[in-house]
């Protein structure tokens, strides 16, 4: 399998919609070991499919209920159930390096998901573990972080970006 790396903004592949897995194999698994590993050398807390260019419905995050731990959580053709609360949130993305904004984000949410073994899982999340699911779940929609800002700093936070990063 060929070695993963990580699509930098304005990749299209991020601004596309990542379709279900159909069957979880070897495949998948070797992926989410890889992401793994860039994830943890870019100080990443999480990673989706299509930030390494693969448009399916997965992503891994920390597990935010053991810190400490080596851990990582995958989450396969997730879904946000129900969803309570505002709540801010400073965020950054590893496809658009040095750049971290405030946005809002739903407090608490109700997910479903399968585990890399294709078991199926249903959870309610709160603080990080919310946050980061929410942020990687908008990549399988093609939808990135600044995309969330108020128009006026929306348009402000586009405007630096596009003139650091170019195609
Ligand atoms: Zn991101």
């Amino acid at each position: 399998m060929k070695n993963l790396n990580l699509r930098i903004y304005p990749d299209d592949v991020l601004r596309k919609i990542s379709k279900n897995i159909e069957k979880i194999d070897s495949n998948i698994i070797n992926t989410v070991s890889q992401m793994d590993l860039l994830m943890n050398e870019n100080k990443g807390i999480g990673l989706a499919a299509p930030q390494v260019g693969i448009s399916k419905r997965f992503f891994i995050t920390k597990d935010f209920q053991d810190e400490d731990s080596e851990k990582f959580l995958v989450f396969i053709n997730p879904t946000i159930k129900e969803m309570y609360g505002t709540i801010e949130s400073k965020e950054g993305c590893l496809s658009i390096p040095g750049y971290y904004d405030l946005i809002k984000r739903h407090e608490k949410i109700l997910v479903s998901y399968l585990d890399q073994n294709g078991k199926n899982i249903e959870k309610e999340f709160s603080g990080m573990q919310s946050i980061v699911f929410q942020h990687e779940f908008d990549h399988l929609e093609g939808i990135l972080f600044p995309d969330k800002l108020p128009l006026i700093r929306k348009e402000i936070f586009f405007k630096k970006i596009n003139k650091e990063f170019k195609k």
